[in-house]
């Protein structure tokens, strides 16, 4: 089969998963060429993650996504978080936002979201395209893919790699993905279930079951008569990742856990997937950049790992479209390494911590261990602290050039503001993904002006915030809260002014 001729665009993404279609549609607001390739003949349906969390649901809620995350979720009532399945709700709404609660959201209907989403501007995925070599150059980079119309490649100015856990970027660029091995396996499957289950292990979360003969379950409704059956026992932990998740074998777990009152008629999609825990030391080699799982894998304790592709590619986006559309400064494109690195290092040590804690055994001291952690997520400071990093809510970036203020690099909550008289949430002012000036003090901030393509800058009024103006970058985080530096600010973030 001969290559056929070399299609240019200015970003290539590879990889449809959630974390590829939120910088796709990123890169399409910006109005910036870009193509997703993704091996798959359409979109995976097995539901996967079930959670999103506050931060995700706020960036979502930036480009006015919510109402279709809602309409999509399983249950709208208000589920508390949890951190290892412990007995004690994590507390988000100490943490000022509008959204203090978990989504209950299959990854199947996010993703499907965000396709529509995708298309509806414009953007572009090629399926059945599949990365088989990679070759970067001074000004770009070259990927080449097999499809149906045979082998053919494409030359991007840079290439993010969204193509999850078992990345085949990763493996083209030769990146060192250190961590620790899996040591337990364990299967995730879609179910129509028969009979009676206990009402209470269907419960949204928190109903983490143990059983005598070694296995552990979670039991989630997806809606529709469909069950997501997350397990790990004798057999499972044991089993090949390729090894196909039988009917027996989930018998089995559900017969062992919950009786022989309920039954399994069909197992509609199922994967198996273990408790390796990587990260890539460096999220960019060149003009390539990671994002989501083929930057970072852990267990899928707390429900964080797509929450993590959307908030990368959340990061990442904005900034591409700055450097190749703005001419910001290249070097704007390591703030997101610098950014994105250090949250997800604190994942994989919050879901080494829960597997520990989630484990099965018995022995060891583990129930004690449990016992007092259950104590302490009853002090508020202590309830707090892990209710900001599990949700997201807490994230802090560091912002040079501009004064210092103690606000800066906070993300901005989704405020009510009064502007000409009308109530207006935040959330409105950023749809268009672009950065937000806000003046709330007399006088109106006049030196943005030469930004002024880039920039949404509005006259406004609110106690909730302690500045006479804020600079608000186009991922939610406050880059100038008043002050000297504002040019200078804006050039970092922004590009140069205008004209
Ligand atoms: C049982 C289970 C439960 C989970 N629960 C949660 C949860 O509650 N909350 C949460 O946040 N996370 C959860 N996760 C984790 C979550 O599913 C992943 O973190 C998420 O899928 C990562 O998204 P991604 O887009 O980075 O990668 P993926 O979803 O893996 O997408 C990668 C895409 O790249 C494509 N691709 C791969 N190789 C190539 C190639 N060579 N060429 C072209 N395309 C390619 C694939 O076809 C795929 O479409 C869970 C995971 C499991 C297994």
């Amino acid at each position: 089969m001969s290559t056929k001729i070399t299609e240019a665009v200015e970003v290539i993404v590879v990889g449809a998963g959630g974390t590829g279609l939120v910088l796709a549609a990123e890169l399409a607001l910006a109005g910036v060429p870009a193509v997703v390739l993704d091996q798959l003949p359409c979109r995976n349906p097995q539901s996967r993650a079930g959670a999103i969390q506050p931060r995700t649901t706020e960036i979502l809620q930036l480009r006015g996504l919510l109402d279709g995350v809602l309409e999509r979720s399983v249950d709208r009532s208000s589920l508390g978080g949890h951190f290892a399945g412990l007995p004690v709700p994590l507390d988000y709404s100490v943490w000022d936002t509008r959204y203090p609660y978990p989504v209950s959201l299959p990854q199947d209907r996010l993703e499907e979201l965000l396709e529509d989403r995708l298309t509806e501007l414009g953007g572009r995925i090629l399926r059945q395209h599949r990365l088989v070599a990679l070759q970067q150059g001074a000004n770009g980079v070259t990927a080449t893919v097999t499809s149906p119309d045979g082998t053919r490649s494409f030359h991007g100015r840079y290439l993010v790699a969204c193509d999850g856990a078992h990345s085949t970027v990763r493996k083209l660029t030769g990146a060192a993905f250190p961590g620790q091995a899996g040591t337990i396996r364990s299967a995730s499957a879609d179910l129509v279930l028969t009979g009676d289950i206990d009402d209470s292990a269907r419960h949204i979360s928190g109903n983490i079951r143990t059983s005598p003969q070694g296995y552990f379950t979670l039991l989630t409704p997806l809606g529709d008569g469909l069950h997501k059956l997350i397990f790990s026992g004798p057999q499972t932990s044991q089993a090949d990742r390729d090894a196909p998740v039988t009917i027996e074998e989930v018998r089995a777990v559900l017969h062992a856990t919950y009786g022989t009152a309920v039954d399994v008629a069909e197992v509609r999609y199922a994967s198996r997937f273990s408790d390796a825990s990587r990260q890539l030391e460096h999220y960019r080699h060149g003009r390539v950049f990671f994002a989501g799982d083929s930057a970072h894998i852990h267990l899928p304790a707390g429900g964080q790992g797509l929450n993590l592709g959307v908030q990368d590619a959340f990061n990442l986006g904005w900034k591409l479209a700055a450097v190749v559309r703005d001419g910001a400064d290249e070097r704007l494109l390591d703030t997101y390494h610098a950014e994105r690195h250090p949250v997800a290092a604190r994942v994989l040590t919050l879901t080494r911590a829960q597997g520990a804690i989630m484990g099965p055994q018995r022995d060891g001291g583990l129930s004690e261990l449990r016992d007092v952690l259950t104590d302490l997520l009853g002090l508020p400071e202590a309830n707090r602290r892990l209710a900001g990093m599990m949700s997201g809510l807490d994230l802090r970036h560091p912002m040079p050039a501009a004064a210092d203020h103690p606000l800066l690099g906070l993300r901005m909550p989704d405020f009510d503001l009064l502007v000409a008289d009308c109530r207006v949430r935040f959330s409105e002012l950023t749809r268009t993904g672009r950065g937000v000036l806000l003046d709330l003090g007399d006088a109106p901030v006049t030196d943005a002006a030469p930004w002024s393509d880039r920039l949404v800058q509005v006259r406004a009024k609110t106690d909730a915030i302690d500045a006479e103006s804020v600079l608000v970058r186009p991922d939610g985080h406050i880059c100038w809260a008043g002050g000297t530096g504002l040019a200078d600010t804006l050039t970092h973030w922004f590009g140069p002014a205008a004209g």
